[in-house]
């Protein structure tokens, strides 16, 4: 069971051969062994995980099974939720009790989810390695001494070591897909607007968007249909959103017909050699089941991280003035004055690269350089979602290497954070773009996952849910069994 896809265990749970409660076990039990080793969750209740699901088999028994009737999902520390704590892997918000649910957290109660923690990411999701987290960095099944990507790292190394199925992540420049790509599993970023933001700790107002984390396509499309719907309370949530036939667009086995980009600006010098190798396979594997793969160029790519880099800070840096110690959050001990109480407890409350992003997007929006830095970056945005309109006039989807590595050691990259930032060069020009993507297994290099990215146009998450589920039904990566507790 641990190992088993979410709509597996929703066909055993809908057959009457396990209970919500059972499945509840099986996954504590695995967190309670594992998670030591991981340090994937930052918050675990068990007596409310089982609360949850004693309900979930009562309303079952009651009135049938909802969409995700009795199935486990843990959620990144970013989603506010009224149990339990929320901290964003801050010192600054060091137990913070929201208020009230996230849209999406309501979404999946009203689903019939059983929510069974908090995970570990980097601080505010500033990151690609879960390292930046004020509680300890994260670690990848895989090998745990690499780091798990990042920013949701610690949903992608749940799910990877099934302590949980399944798990919602956020992704502002590649936080869902790069972690999901490096951890071997599954991870959707929806069209910008398709989920409401409200109630997820704001990092990039304009460029965040919350997804799944699964083991399989079709569980990231369960999980989606659940959490995706106009809210009227977050402005950015578009009202007459295209609707998708969700798991529909699953039952894909061929690609007949379907036209895939390959952008030259995403197979460079420089990337791995085995990373090349394995995309090199999955897309002759793709022309085997009926594609044709079509080279294209997106000619502003190169652009795509420092436009990220003025435009992700400028809106961090507003976002992230609210944490004043007055309203809430941490606040220093003995404050001299008014000012000395707002330096101090910012400089206690953040990290080292959060600071470094409020600096830089502070510095960007200042009155002499907001024309040389923030207009610029927002023109080229303008440039790079041009290159995808242009592109998508004559082909259905792009398939990509979703991150030029597999996972590096832990510690690797904390000292440069240019490096780091390039962790997220496949994955960044969708998100100025705001456009859906998907990572998915495609290999291993030296014992290690390789993920493939789809990208499709606004609104047609369809499109990439046909063609990674007729991928992953022609391939079997999906189920190579992590080398982590013992068991499959
Ligand atoms: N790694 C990128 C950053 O640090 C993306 C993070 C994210 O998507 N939240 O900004």
């Amino acid at each position: 069971m641990p190992f088993s896809t979410l709509s597996e265990i929703k066909d055993r749970l809908d057959a009457g051969e396990a209970t919500a409660v059972a499945v509840a076990k099986i996954y504590l039990d695995r967190i309670a062994a594992f998670n030591g080793d991981l340090n994937a969750f930052v918050d675990i209740n068990p007596a409310h995980v089982l609360e949850q699901a004693e309900a979930s088999d009562a309303y079952r028994a009651k009135h049938g099974a909802r969409a995700l009737e009795g199935l486990p999902i843990a959620v990144k520390d970013i989603f506010c939720t009224q149990d339990g704590p929320t901290q964003c892997c801050s010192n600054i918000l060091k137990d913070f009790h929201a208020p009230y649910d996230a849209h999406v957290i309501t979404r999946l109660k009203e689903a019939g989810a059983v929510l069974v923690g908090k995970t570990n990411m980097d601080e505010f999701a500033m990151g690609s390695s879960t390292e930046t987290s004020a509680f300890g960095p994260c670690r990848n099944p895989w090998d745990i001494e690499r780091i798990p990507g990042g920013s949701s790292g610690g949903s992608a190394s749940a799910v990877a070591a099934a302590l949980t199925p399944a798990a919602l992540g956020t992704d502002t420049g590649g936080s869902i897909r790069q972690p999901a790509s490096v951890c071997g599993i599954t991870g959707l970023k929806p069209t910008y607007g398709r989920v409401s933001r409200r109630g997820i700790i704001a990092f990039a107002s304009s460029l965040d968007q919350a997804g799944p984390m699964t083991r399989s396509v079709k569980d990231a499309a369960m999980i989606a249909a659940a959490i995706s719907g106009h809210d009227s309370m977050d402005s950015t949530s578009v009202p007459d959103a295209p609707a998708i036939d969700w798991l529909g667009a699953c039952d894909k086995t061929d690609m007949k017909g379907l036209r895939i980009g390959k952008p030259k600006e995403y197979f460079v010098d420089g990337m791995d050699t085995g990373v090349r190798a394995a995309m090199d396979t999955a897309l002759a594997e793709c022309e085997a089941l009926g594609a044709e793969i079509v080279d294209i160029s997106l000619p502003h790519t190169d652009a795509a991280v420092a436009a990220y880099y003025v435009i992700a800070p400028s809106e961090a840096s507003a976002n992230l003035s609210r944490y004043d110690a007055v309203r809430f959050g941490h606040r220093c001990d003995n404050p001299d004055d008014l000012t000395d109480m707002y330096t101090r407890s910012r400089d206690e409350g953040f990290g080292t690269e959060v600071k470094r992003r409020i600096l830089t997007g502070t510095f960007a929006l200042s009155s002499g350089y907001y024309d040389a830095y923030y207009i610029k970056a927002q023109q080229v945005r303008t440039l790079i979602r041009q290159d995808f309109i242009d592109a998508f006039k004559t082909i259905d989807v792009i398939a990509t290497p979703t991150s030029p590595v597999t996972a590096f050691k832990l510690g690797e990259k904390t000292d440069d954070p240019l490096t780091m930032y390039l962790s997220d060069i496949f994955t960044i020009a969708l998100n100025l773009a705001g456009l859906p993507g998907l990572s998915q297994p495609c290999g291993f290099v030296d014992g290690l996952p390789v993920g493939l990215q789809w990208i499709a146009p606004a609104w047609r998450e369809d499109q990439i849910l046909n063609a990674a589920s007729a991928y992953e039904s022609a391939t079997d990566w999906v189920k190579a069994p992590v080398n982590f507790g013992g068991e499959t």
